[in-house]
């Protein structure tokens, strides 16, 4: 049986972090109430037979929505879909800003993980990104979370930040492990123009990340966690997977709801509205069920050909490091095999030493992680 994931995307933030290119906004709490409703419209024109098993609730700052809202959402999908008897239900959270009551009314409701936004042990690096949190206050929000009986926490942290060093990238790691979290994302800083951290290196008030100490850092990383017991499943994510990450990585269905959320089922890749005024306007005129996975609130919906599942498929399982890309997997999803598609690519990689065969898995080696695009790249379908 298939199942189905759900991405709701709820966009709003205190301020805008000074690396963040994401869909989100600081002055748009008064919408709130009113994007919560279009969400639950949104969910009933969404009804569909597969059973749902995991529910991802990410941002933005999803932990701005009062329980009550989360209550609305997660009832609204109760009543439309068909969910597992105990699906995963992860909350993104900014450390500082949950409360021991706020964390036990997410355990009511269900949420049963907790991703923490993290991002530094080292106040100056998380004032350097504007966040609007300390690093003492993630302990104290992961006291209150193991409280309330969440424990199932992923931290994220970011590496690569302007004048960090291979020490203080070791200090926030060490600090994070001394937390014990399930899992952990890490995420080499991406410098996204338009940005405010873009703009300083521009004007030479930052300098920009130094692509040597950048990898140097995510080989310490793999060295650290893997010496505490945190295993690499996937290039970016250490310890107990996440079952609704996993869904992406295998190219399974997910639904994405919320402005500016992007999801892929029946065979389409959608991407809805930017804007949360014109999400909740859209819906508010959609009034008949369109054909699956459409919704009023699409801002692009593109048919997804076979060679480009191939391509995505391929890409998205060598990014788990473990479980790589089998051939018998690729054979029974595509009918056909591995070596007919992608033979001469692969015996390149091999010849490069960017990948490895083992009992007809192949999987990315150490060195082909830090540059995993050039591999992904080259699995492209060719332009008619
Ligand atoms: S909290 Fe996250 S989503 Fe919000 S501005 Fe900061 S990085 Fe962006």
């Amino acid at each position: 049986m298939q199942f189905l994931s759900l991405y709701f995307h709820i966009p709003f933030c205190r301020e805008r972090c000074t690396y963040c290119a994401f869909n989100i906004y600081t002055n748009l709490d008064h919408l709130k109430d009113a994007y919560v409703d279009a969400i639950q419209k949104e969910i009933r024109w969404l009804t569909h037979g597969e059973k749902v098993h995991t529910i991802y609730l990410g941002g933005g700052t999803p932990n701005l929505l009062s329980a009550e809202q989360l209550k609305q959402i997660l009832d609204a999908v109760q009543n439309s879909f068909d969910v597992i008897e105990c699906p995963e239900i992860t909350l993104e959270a900014n450390p500082g800003a949950v409360t021991q009551r706020y964390c036990d009314e997410l355990r009511e409701l269900g949420i049963n993980r907790l991703s923490l936004g993290m991002q530094s042990a080292h106040d100056s690096e998380l004032s350097l990104f504007g966040r609007d949190h300390q690093n003492h206050e993630t302990a104290n929000s992961i006291r209150m979370a193991r409280q309330a009986g969440f424990d199932n926490i992923s931290l994220d942290l970011i590496y690569g930040i302007p004048h960090q060093t291979l020490i203080l990238w070791q200090q926030t790691l060490e600090h994070a492990l001394s937390l014990q979290p399930t899992h952990f994302s890490l995420y080499a800083l991406q410098v996204e123009s338009g940005t405010e951290i873009a703009r300083q290196i521009k004007y030479g008030a930052l300098p920009a990340p130094d692509d040597d100490l950048t990898a140097d850092m995510y080989d310490s990383a793999t060295e650290i966690l893997g010496k505490a017991g945190f295993e690499q499943y996937e290039i970016s994510s250490w310890g107990k997977p996440s079952l609704h990450n996993l869904q992406y990585w295998y190219n399974l269905p997910y639904l994405g709801i919320g402005a500016g959320a992007h999801g892929y089922a029946g065979g389409h890749r959608t991407v809805n509205v930017m804007r949360p005024e014109k999400y909740i306007e859209r819906l508010s005129r959609q009034t008949a069920v369109m054909e699956y996975p459409r919704t009023a609130a699409n801002q692009s919906i593109v048919k997804i050909d076979r060679n480009e599942e191939i391509f995505e498929t391929a890409m998205l399982r060598l990014r788990l490091l473990k479980e790589g890309l089998s051939r018998a997997y690729f054979e029974e999803r595509f009918g056909e095999s591995l070596e007919s598609h992608y033979g001469a690519v692969i015996q390149n990689f091999k010849t490069q030493g960017l990948i490895e065969e083992r009992d007809n898995i192949l999987t990315l080696t150490s060195r082909a992680r830090l540059i995993s695009n050039r591999v992904f790249q080259a699995l492209l379908p060719e332009k008619k």
